[in-house]
């Protein structure tokens, strides 16, 4: 590939983020020790927030935004990879601090890469991407608080999201009853197609309860929306129960009592993408090989172009994206 590539470019003048598809050279990237071709990249609510300029991510302008992306090594002074490697990015600050994956090519540090498991393609590697992957370190955890099929059914909230219908694809093959909340009644039926057993209004859950704790209705939570939805789920966990804490799409505010975690030791666990450990990491894709059926994952997928991704940035925002939004960096408008 020749030095100059092609990548969506953040510019900022008087306080005003625009977004464009441009020309970038080589010697504009950042400084790394792996240079990656990129083929993939996603669309994350986070995404969102960086291309309309929201939410004081991003510093620095001019910027490549992008949070994740999988690639192909073109060069790398690290022992732990050689050119021609498949590999994938998580987290890390890229796409917010660093220059991001709406990039042809990408140069990033060894230890925040991860091997693209042979049994995923770069584009399916990217229909899991953050959102997905996250799911799957939120399944973990919840696995390690002591949760099992056997347990008791799990509730997913923002299930029509990437993360959210992830997490309902994964807990179901893994065997678990799956309860999914969503505000898009309309879509339920997609819903049980990957395996949700019930759906649920989300408005069930939009209200804090007034007393702190109510029947026992869920063993365990993977909760994508944060705020007074998840006030009022705390005090239906079952005893023993857990509930992951992975987002915010409804609010960062938890006005709640101690009382569920006193009188049923219920755990409230919380799930950090962006800094996980490698090891972790590794274990987390190797199980998204594993736990997430191919079929399931396509059915939730769109692929778009570089140009696509700007205007999509501002619908992920009002909640108007079902499933998992992929980036092939080098599909041309047509
Ligand atoms: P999406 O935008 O794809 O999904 C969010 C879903 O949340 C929506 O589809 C909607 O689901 C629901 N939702 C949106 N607004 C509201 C609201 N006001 N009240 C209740 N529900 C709402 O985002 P992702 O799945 O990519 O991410 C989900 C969350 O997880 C985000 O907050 C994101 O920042 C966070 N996140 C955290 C990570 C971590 O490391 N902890 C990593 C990745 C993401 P429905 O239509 O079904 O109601």
């Amino acid at each position: 590939m020749s030095d100059r590539f092609r990548a969506v470019v953040l510019e900022e003048a008087d306080g005003k983020v625009t977004a464009a598809v441009s020309t970038v050279t080589e010697e504009d990237l950042p400084d790394g020790d792996v240079t990656v071709d990129v083929s993939h990249s996603t669309l994350n609510y986070k995404d969102g927030l960086i291309l309309n300029g929201l939410g004081r991510l991003v510093r620095d302008y001019p910027h490549v935004p992008g949070i994740d992306f999988a690639g192909t090594v073109a060069r790398s002074s690290s022992e732990r990879y050689r050119e021609g490697d498949r590999v994938i990015l998580t987290g890390w600050r890229v796409g917010e601090a660093r220059w991001g994956g709406y990039a042809e090519r990408a140069r990033v540090e060894a230890g925040w890469l991860v091997k693209c498991p042979d049994e995923l393609s770069n584009e399916r590697a990217m229909a899991v991407g953050t959102a997905g992957f996250t799911a799957m370190l939120a399944v973990m955890a919840l696995e390690e608080a002591g949760l099992s099929p056997v347990g008791g059914g799990v509730l997913v909230t923002g299930a029509n999201g990437g993360l959210g219908g992830v997490a309902v694809a994964v807990l179901s093959r893994l065997g678990y009853r799956v309860t999914a909340s969503t505000g898009r009644m309309e879509l339920a039926e997609g819903l049980r197609s990957l395996g949700a057993a019930e759906v649920i209004d989300r408005a069930e859950l939009a209200e804090a309860p007034e007393r702190p704790l109510l029947s026992e209705r869920w063993a365990g939570c993977v909760d994508a929306v944060g705020g007074t939805t998840l006030a009022a789920i705390l005090p239906q966990i079952a005893r023993e129960g857990a509930v992951a804490s992975c987002g915010l799409a409804g609010g960062s505010e938890l006005r709640t009592t101690v009382i569920p975690f006193l009188l049923r030791g219920v755990k409230l666990l919380g799930i950090d993408s962006v800094m996980c450990p490698y090891e972790r990491r590794r274990v987390a894709w190797r199980r998204l090989a594993r736990d997430l059926p191919a079929e399931t994952l396509s059915g939730l997928t769109s692929v778009v172009g570089l140009e696509d991704v700007i205007g999509l940035g501002r619908r992920i925002l009002d909640g108007d994206i079902r499933g998992r939004i992929v980036v092939d960096v080098r599909r041309r408008p047509e």
